[in-house]
């Protein structure tokens, strides 16, 4: 649990004084910062509270908590935030349907109160519950003795939760049908797998409209998970769309990789951000703020360049 993520305690100087207001963080605070993490109101395992605690403990100065289709973790980490001394960052992480298949864009900084923002992640949660039912028939179907109950189990916050195949992997674990998460997508859910079972997405230029729209900005997470020879050609054309950044620390990216995506980046104007996707337990060989074996680190001025850029623009696209 969080004991065995002590080692990786920061030095006492890479955090920010308690005295500092959240929100509020001073150009001049240095440190670690972790864009992209996941809690249990969508796939991640730890409460919005663990999360931040975990941040803390892995000497983090700010975190941006990005899950699926839902914003309903950010006040219950903004209040451990405010606790513990450390920045939450507004976030989200939005599923894009594109020629080149399905990828994922994050926001950060928006008016989580926006309502046509909140009207469409509803929209994508229902369609998502309904999903659900659809994977566990079909599992059913191919001879797998899993029910929706088993998977509901998984979801620890509930109904109203951004339901995803992570949970139905954990179900198909916890009954022994699988070894792993991992095993559960390789032989069910993954895309192309027999229980794969599309979800509803939007187009790219409704996504970025929709963040811009609520304030914030928008950047490609992990754009490794688009398949070459498209990733570059994605990128120019998401640019043209108003797009903010891209992801290149991430702990799935190589070095050659993340160098591309940095050239990419700096050619286009768009932030170079990063972050851990951290899952908890969903994915349990990455750590919080530091990735695979220490394989990510993301510097607080990525959040300060994303923060000029969101306040330049202004209001738009509404
Ligand atoms: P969903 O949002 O229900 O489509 O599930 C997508 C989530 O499942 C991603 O955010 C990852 O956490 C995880 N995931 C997607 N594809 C894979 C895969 N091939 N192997 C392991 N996990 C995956
Ligand atoms: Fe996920
Ligand atoms: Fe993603
Ligand atoms: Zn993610």
């Amino acid at each position: 649990m969080l004991g065995t993520h002590l080692e990786c305690v920061g030095s006492i100087f890479t955090r920010p004084p308690p005295f500092f207001q959240p929100g509020l963080l001073p150009a001049f605070v240095a440190g670690r910062i972790d864009l992209h993490a996941h809690t249990v109101v969508s796939d991640g395992t730890l409460t919005p509270t663990q999360l931040v605690e975990l941040a803390a403990s892995s000497g983090l100065v700010a975190l941006a908590v990005t899950d699926h289709d839902h914003t309903g973790g950010l006040a219950e980490a903004r209040a451990a935030g405010r606790r513990l001394g450390i920045e939450i960052v507004t976030g989200i992480e939005l599923s894009v349907e594109h020629a080149v298949g399905e990828f994922h864009l994050l926001g950060y900084l928006f008016d989580e109160d926006d309502a046509a923002l909140q009207a469409a992640l509803a929209r994508f949660r229902d369609v998502r519950s309904a999903r659900a039912v659809r994977i566990v028939e079909r599992l059913q179907a191919l001879g797998v003795d899993v029910t929706l109950e088993d998977v509901m189990r998984e979801v620890p916050a509930g109904e109203g939760a951004s339901v995803g195949r992570p949970h139905v992997a954990r179900a198909l674990m916890r009954k022994g049908l699988v070894g792993s998460i991992q095993e559960a997508f390789d032989r069910w859910l993954a895309d192309g797998r027999p229980a794969h079972v599309e979800k509803a997405k939007m187009s790219a230029a409704e996504a970025i409209a929709l963040v811009h729209g609520a304030g914030g900005v928008a950047v490609l997470a992990h754009p490794f998970t688009v398949p070459e020879p498209s990733r570059e050609a994605l990128v120019r054309e998401l640019a043209a769309l108003g797009l903010d950044g891209i992801e290149v620390e991430y702990p799935k990216h190589d070095a050659a990789e993340r160098a591309r995506l940095r050239r990419l980046a700096a050619e286009l104007g768009l932030v170079a951000t990063g972050g851990s996707d951290f899952h908890g337990e969903n994915k349990p060989d990455v750590r919080l703020g530091a990735g695979i074996g220490e394989n990510i680190r993301v510097e607080a001025d990525v959040l300060e360049a994303l923060r000029t850029r969101a306040g330049a623009a202004g209001p738009r696209g509404r």
